[in-house]
């Protein structure tokens, strides 16, 4: 390439990374995989390293993130706020082992490997132990004052724990990630295209946007969480090395990964192995990692290796290959939900990603299918992410064939032939047609379903049958339902039909929360449904409360309240409450949802490895369960970490049912 040819190159990437570093940073809304981003970095960097007289310092290879936005003050930052240099195969660690060691001229370097967890970078600051300061790492000098934000994470400690021999140093800054677990992450999702909001591409999207809102409220709703990995400016303690340091962080209430999430290692093909490990459990790891993070363990070594423009010289991002692929759209196909939402589905050549097999994506919507331009028998990229439902990326349109054919969404419903309508402002058309049986169906599983009144095998099928034999026309009749009535049904032998009827009998008791949540109300998630069971006294007043009661509620806001007077306002649905109620359903009141630990009293001794006592406490706390301080008869469950103490003899004699730290993050991990 001529000069002129590479210069002209150097710009062209320049202003697509400047582009793309908008979209993913400022509106979390990114147009590229990571991976291609990432590929157009890594020429951009090439071209640089080879002509190191075109770098200039406004080059996306020489900065961090994005500027932050005005809506938020800013925020210095004592000490930068870095990136990290990547890794993609084996070879470049290698590389990097060896250049740590030629640079610190030895060969006895321990290393950290720490998943890489995709979230949001933030810094929290304590002043004498209090928390006084969150911002997000912005471009790596200024971030945004995203304190109030981060005051609404639990797991972000409020003020430190002061222990003998562990003094809070007086000025502390500490960084973190936070993050949207997967499962909060669908969840969140599939509340928002019920609304018809836009869809957060993944997890780590959808807690950047959490955390970037104006409003603490709508934060508060959105269940992040954070893990504590680094030291930012800190006035007066000292440590050794980088481990000593998250020991630290967890005695003073951070939340901190523990093994095999961070691991210490004395040579590099532990890590590659440690680094297939990780790999293989990924997907069972409950929130989405991009990778590993290999950190040199001495800080007087990190000192010695220093920083390069944008990245530490002491640490590396070992990263995952993509979960992405190239199959085609053989067919676009219309489903319809249980609020009437009609979802386009594409349907694919079978293709393996990521060691699963993937027929269908998720298109969304008509605008994203517009947005993306996508057509039947396109090549399209798709990727999938965890547990993430598989999703088309983009087009490749090189490879569009002429007898693609455009799709456009129905007019009718493909269920039940009414006519669907698409609301103004809402990216989403719906059949509002209340007879539809596909509402009728999803209506019922939504009722029968776990987090709701949690009648054991009542699926998908079995609804379905029962909606199209006409057994069943709404949630109410499961009430009146007899053995006799399930009887004739395919593949249903007695024994199963008396199962059902069974569970539909224990589910005649459950917290008003759940039965809330279990009417299926727009915008009446999980969340908002526990606010009302805790605002009204039982059902019927929750079904005369005016716009103006509901409106008064933290967090309830006028879209919300719309939809639950409108609810409450129609007579069917009155009806079929009315219905359950006399089919002999009872609701729990004041009782908010029991948690399966409830009535059990746990006590803990010696060290946890994977969290703090607190932490262990407070998790059992969450679940329903007590803690106690101290052995007696009373205690249900001893669990026993690392140098288990006298508690561990008494409790034995006692015959307490005794667990170790495995069993008990099973117990505690276990839906
Ligand atoms: P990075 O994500 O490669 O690595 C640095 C970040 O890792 C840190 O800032 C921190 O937030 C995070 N991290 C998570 N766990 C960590 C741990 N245990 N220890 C230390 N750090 C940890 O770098 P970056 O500058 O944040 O972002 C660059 C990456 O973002 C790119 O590689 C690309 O994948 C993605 N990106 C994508 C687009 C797009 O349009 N798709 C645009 C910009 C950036």
């Amino acid at each position: 390439m001529t000069k002129d040819k590479v210069q002209k190159r150097i710009e062209e990437l320049r202003k697509t990374i400047e582009y793309h570093n908008h979209r993913y940073y400022v509106l979390d809304d990114p147009v590229v995989s990571d991976a291609e981003y990432d590929t157009l970095m890594r020429e951009l960097t090439q071209l640089e390293t080879e002509h190191p007289d075109l770098i200039s310092p406004n080059s996306p290879t020489q900065r961090v993130g994005a500027q932050p936005l005005e809506e938020f003050s800013t925020v210095p930052h004592a000490i930068p706020m870095l990136s990290l240099a990547n890794a993609m195969t084996a070879e470049e660690v290698a590389d990097f082992d060896k250049r740590v060691k030629k640079i610190l001229n030895t060969v006895d370097v321990d290393y950290v490997m720490e998943v890489k967890i995709d979230g949001l970078a933030v810094e929290l600051t304590y002043v004498n132990g209090e928390f006084s300061l969150g911002s997000t790492r912005g471009d790596g000098f200024f971030g945004e004052d995203i304190t109030q934000n981060l005051r609404t994470i639990n797991a972000v400690p409020m003020r430190l724990i002061h222990t003998p021999g562990f003094p809070v140093p007086e000025h502390l800054e500490v960084r973190g990630e936070v993050y949207m677990g997967r499962k909060e992450f669908l969840a969140l999702n599939k509340r928002r295209e019920e609304t018809g909001e836009p869809l957060f591409a993944n997890p780590r999207n959808a807690a950047s946007g959490s955390m970037r809102q104006l409003d603490p409220r709508i934060t508060a709703g959105r269940k992040l969480n954070i893990f504590c990995y680094a030291p930012g400016r800190i006035s007066d303690a000292r440590f050794q090395t980088h481990m000593e340091f998250l020991e630290r962080l967890r005695r003073w209430g951070f939340r901190v990964n523990a093994d095999p999430y961070v691991k210490l290692f004395r040579n590099i093909d532990d890590i590659l192995a440690h680094y297939q490990y990780i790999r293989d459990i990924r997907d069972r790891i409950p929130y989405e990692i991009d990778g590993t993070v290999i950190k040199v363990n001495r800080l007087d070594f990190q000192d010695a290796l220093g920083t390069v423009s944008r990245s530490p010289r002491w640490a590396i991002a070992f990263k995952f290959e993509a979960h992405e692929e190239l199959t085609v759209v053989e067919d676009i196909e219309v489903s319809v939900g249980r609020t009437g939402a009609l979802t386009p589905v594409a349907i694919l050549r079978p293709v393996m990603i990521g060691g699963v097999e993937v027929s269908r994506a998720t298109l969304h919507n008509e605008d994203e299918i517009r947005r993306k331009d996508i057509m039947i028998g396109d090549t399209v990229m798709v990727s999938r992410a965890g547990d993430v439902i598989p999703e088309v990326i983009r087009v490749i349109k090189e490879e569009r064939h002429h007898n693609a054919k455009p799709f456009s969404m129905p007019g009718q419903c493909p269920v039940c032939n009414e006519p669907v309508v698409r609301p103004p402002g809402e990216a989403i058309r719906r059949c509002i047609n209340i007879n539809c049986p596909a509402q009728i169906k999803g209506s019922i599983e939504h009722f029968a379903s776990k987090r709701a009144m949690d009648i054991d095998g009542l699926g998908t099928k079995l609804v379905e049958q029962l909606v199209e034999k006409g057994v069943i026309g709404d949630v109410s009749d499961l009430y009146y339902l007899k053995k006799e009535d399930l009887a004739g049904l395919e593949r249903m032998a007695e024994k199963s039909a008396q199962n059902i009827v069974d569970s539909i009998n224990a589910s005649r008791r459950r917290p008003f929360g759940r039965f809330i949540y279990g009417l299926g109300i727009r915008h009446v998630g999980e969340h908002i449904a526990g606010l009302l069971a805790e605002r009204f006294r039982d059902i019927h007043e929750l079904m005369r409360a005016d716009t103006e009661m509901l409106l008064r509620i933290p967090e309830i806001g006028p879209e919300v309240t719309n939809s639950i007077v409108s609810f409450f306002g129609d007579t069917k649905n009155r009806q079929t409450i009315d219905r359950i109620l006399a089919g002999g359903a009872t609701i729990e009141y004041g009782t908010t949802d029991k948690g399966k630990l409830d009535g059990l009293l746990f006590l803990f001794t010696g060290t946890l490895k994977s969290m703090s006592r607190d932490e262990a406490r407070r998790k059992v706390e969450e679940l329903g369960g007590k803690t106690a301080t101290s052995v007696s008869q009373k205690v249900t469950h001893l669990v026993a970490g690392e140098e288990a103490g006298s508690k561990l003899e008494k409790a034995k004699k006692l015959g307490i049912k005794i667990l170790s730290e495995e069993k008990f993050l099973q117990i505690i991990i276990k839906e």
